[in-house]
């Protein structure tokens, strides 16, 4: 297996660069690997390259940019507004969501919402290492948590946003996506929002669904558990209005 690693460096042929601490950790100390072994890379703006190890002194890993492999390509900009779950869902709900092509996670604290934090530096690692092993060429941002008042008055125009509602009248996702797309006026970009373990407060899901940038969807006859809502929220955002059609780059 080639190990495929994110980098903050600029890729071009031939690029010769010392790795960071994760990366020889993992390259030295994880998988053993020496001078002269291959790597993939990628950083976000330059596409994939080919690479390897150019020199493996103690603590000092360089690393070389051989040739491209693949151009930067598109993802879906899709946002995950969540409210933060307790810190193994989170973790959870972070990698499969990059997984699943998220760009952003937004944190949004709700009147249930389990802790107000997040540990904004835990999370961009899981989305890293997630973006590493699923192939993606961009690694999604973790932001702080905001108010559900702040995502209110502070989003978007250009952005349409699913809210996952477990209780009240709530068109099928499925539906819901088929009709957005006829309507032509609407943006093309989305975000899904889902509630905490708790659900939202019958108060916060009624002022959500007077705004004119949210469509309440509704996931099927079972509650599902937060992480498991995103999940199914992602999965059928992707297959009926991402990139669910295109297949993986390497055949
Ligand atoms: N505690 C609440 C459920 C909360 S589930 C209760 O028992 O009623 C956590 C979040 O997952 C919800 O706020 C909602 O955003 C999402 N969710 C769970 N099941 C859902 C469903 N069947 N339809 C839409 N959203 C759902």
């Amino acid at each position: 297996m080639i190990p495929r690693l994110y980098v903050a460096e600029h890729l071009q042929k031939n690029a010769r660069f010392q790795a960071d601490e994760r990366a020889a950790h993992y390259l030295v100390n994880v998988l053993r690997r020496g001078s002269g072994d291959p790597v993939l890379l990628f950083n976000g703006r330059d596409g994939e390259y080919r690479g390897r190890i150019a020199e493996a002194q103690k603590r000092r890993l360089t690393l070389e940019a051989v040739e491209q492999t693949r151009a930067q390509d598109s993802e879906p900009d899709l946002w995950l507004c969540f409210a933060p779950l307790k810190k193994d869902a989170v973790d959870f709900l972070v990698e499969k969501g990059t997984e699943l092509g998220v760009a952003r996670f937004q944190p949004v604290l709700t009147q249930h919402s389990a802790s107000n934090r997040i540990n904004q530096s835990r999370l961009t690692t899981v989305a890293t290492e997630a973006a590493e092993q699923s192939e993606r060429l961009t690694v999604p941002e973790v932001l702080e948590p905001i108010s559900l008042e702040a995502l209110r008055t502070g989003w978007p125009k250009d952005r349409h946003l699913l809210v996952c509602a477990e209780a009240g009248d709530a068109a099928p996702i499925g539906q819901a996506l088929s009709a957005l797309t006829s309507d032509v006026r609407l943006p093309h970009k989305y975000a899904v929002l889902i509630g905490p373990e708790g659900g939202f407060q019958d108060d916060e899901l009624d002022r959500l669904k007077k705004l004119p940038f949210v469509t309440p969807v509704g996931l099927g006859p079972r509650i599902l558990r937060a992480e498991t809502a995103a999940l199914a929220a992602l999965s059928a955002f992707q297959a009926i209005l991402g990139d669910g059609a295109k297949r993986p780059p390497r055949p």
